[in-house]
């Protein structure tokens, strides 16, 4: 099983869907939901380059896609690697799709920076560390924070691979004044939530890169994030520090 957040941002008419959900039962439901409620997007955005936040196009074909300059620059060093990761996923979750990932029309967004919803301005922040590249976005006008792969209640740090430790730190400090001035944080996994226990987490994920810098092979993990998948992460970023 797999659980992947997208969000919908409104601002002055426009709308915007930033990353997507993965089985492709959801982004078949993703189009009328989004209709029915006024959201219908205008355009596409992703937080970073794995392959579970890239889906839109599957439910928006006719959309392009904004990324981060980091994000375009990682698909050039790896192409097809997200296409490749996808099919592994689906074939270890015995997902069928009719077609392979294509990424379509690519607008790269420079970060730190902002890009304009109708009215407002939707800003970028640089969120390396899980992978070479990632943004965070802020929608400061509804209070709205899109972290990407961090700040999950269900997954601990996980370093992969173009990620490091200094930089998931530099994003950490980075987020702690946005987490503070957000009323709801939503992660790349799991549920979304306010701002203390954003910041709860926060303080759980430094001290888990504590002890993966330690080396510990069998540190305590967080509450809630204490199961046999989250240990097969630790396990890989033993390897990678
Ligand atoms: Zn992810």
């Amino acid at each position: 099983m797999w659980q992947t957040n997208a969000t919908a941002l409104r601002a002055g008419g426009e709308a915007m869907l930033v990353d997507s959900p993965y089985y492709p039962e959801e982004l078949e439901a993703v189009p009328p939901l989004l209709d029915d409620s006024g959201f219908a997007p205008d355009a596409l955005i992703a937080t970073h380059g794995d392959f579970d936040h890239l889906l839109g196009r599957v439910a928006f074909p006719g959309l392009a896609l904004g990324l981060g300059e980091p994000t375009v620059e990682r698909f050039h060093r790896e192409p097809g690697a997200a296409q490749r990761q996808l099919r592994d996923y689906d074939s270890k979750l015995y997902v069928e799709r009719s077609g392979p990932l294509s990424l379509g029309q690519v607008q790269a967004l420079p970060v730190p920076g902002s890009v304009e919803l109708g009215d407002q301005e939707l800003e970028l922040h640089p969120a390396s560390g899980h992978t070479s590249d990632g943004m965070v976005l802020f929608a400061r006008w509804c209070g709205v924070l899109c972290v990407g792969d961090y700040l999950s209640r269900v997954e601990i740090p996980w370093i992969s691979e173009g990620g490091s430790v200094e930089e998931y730190r530099a994003t950490l400090a980075r987020l702690r004044p946005l987490v503070e001035a957000a009323d709801t944080i939503v992660p790349g996994h799991g549920a979304p939530h306010g701002s203390d226990v954003a910041l709860g987490l926060l303080g759980e994920d430094l001290e888990y890169l504590d002890a993966l810098e330690r080396g510990e092979e069998r540190p305590r993990l967080p509450q809630g994030r204490d199961s046999r998948f989250q240990r097969s992460i630790h396990t890989e970023n033993l390897a990678r520090v």
